[in-house]
């Protein structure tokens, strides 16, 4: 019998070839975003439920490409942890938002907290408890100004360096979030072992709110969970006026979302804030 060939030998379909020849293109450009000025950082409030007040904002990656038009931290994050590229944007990600807080403590804004989402691959560098100390020596900044950004995801492979980098990064004094929380596989053991200030509660939970009822029970009990482990609540995704009362009702102590505000340049989420807090 013959072999057809072409059906047994083809390794990448003609998609899995696209995506392929883009992810090239894209490490490939994202090799000179950095030195181009083509990266910068949108922030988002976070909005305290009780008071109204933001007490931290999160700095989000952006990228504008001449060419290739602005392409989503979702598509290039990935990218560039495959490449190790994001050791060297991570930090540039760090001392940009931490340039812009210092700004906004000085012009009004002492008490604002910035978060900054942080990869899988820089939260394993055995260095990097040391280089944020650095960093916010050198910036003169108070370590519980930062609030790193980590996914369950971090504590995979090796939970117990896990739980060292975690007490580490604690014991300098800075603060830790799990984002999308929900949506990972870390365990209620490992989770009390973990020097978590916030959970933020991922918004495929926070979507449907309003009409799913299983969603409204795995957030209350998330909720209610994190109050038992002494951490802080953060809805992320909120988008409409029904989801915010219900997490309010729930006791949750932040939201996040476009009801609120988009993710906005500096200049912008600075009017934002002259809104929500005393000036
Ligand atoms: P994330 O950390 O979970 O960020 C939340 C995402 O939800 C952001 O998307 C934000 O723009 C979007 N969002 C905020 N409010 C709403 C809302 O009300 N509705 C909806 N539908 N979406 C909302 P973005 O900015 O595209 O970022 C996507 C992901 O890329 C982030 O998810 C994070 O995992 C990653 N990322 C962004 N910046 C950085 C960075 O500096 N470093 C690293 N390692 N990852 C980053
Ligand atoms: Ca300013
Ligand atoms: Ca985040
Ligand atoms: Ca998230």
């Amino acid at each position: 019998a013959k072999l057809d060939g072409r059906n047994t030998f083809r390794f990448f379909t003609p998609e899995m070839q696209a995506q392929s020849v883009r992810a090239l293109q894209v490490e490939n450009a994202l090799r000179r975003a950095l030195e181009r000025g083509q990266l910068y950082l949108h922030y988002q409030p976070q909005i305290h439920l009780a008071t109204g007040q933001v007490h931290s904002v999160e700095a989000l990656l952006r990228w504008d490409h001449p060419q290739m038009g602005n392409i989503s931290p979702t598509e290039f994050i990935p990218i560039a942890e495959d490449s190790g590229q994001i050791l060297q944007i991570g930090e540039w990600v760090l001392r940009t938002a931490l340039t812009q807080l210092k700004d906004w403590h000085a012009n009004g804004f002492p008490g604002l907290t910035m978060a900054v989402n942080l990869s899988a691959i820089q939260f394993r560098q055995p260095q990097l408890p040391e280089l944020v100390s650095r960093i916010l020596t050198i910036f003169e900044l108070p370590p519980d100004c930062l609030e790193l950004e980590l996914t369950e995801g971090v504590a995979v492979d090796d939970p117990h360096s896990a739980v060292e980098t975690m007490d580490s990064l604690h014991s300098r004094g800075v603060r830790m979030s799990m984002d999308d929380f929900g949506t990972g596989y870390s365990s209620l053991s490992q989770l009390k072992r973990f020097q978590i200030f916030k959970l933020k509660i991922d918004q495929s939970f926070v979507r449907d709110l309003g009409e799913d009822g299983n969603d409204r029970a795995i957030v209350s009990a998330i909720i209610r969970m994190a109050q038992a482990l002494g951490m802080r609540t953060t809805a992320e995704g909120v988008e409409t006026p029904e989801q915010l009362a219900f997490l309010r009702e729930q006791g949750c102590d932040e939201a996040q979302g476009y009801l609120f505000s988009r993710p906005l340049p500096a200049d912008e989420l600075e009017l934002f804030l002259r809104q929500y807090l005393p000036s």
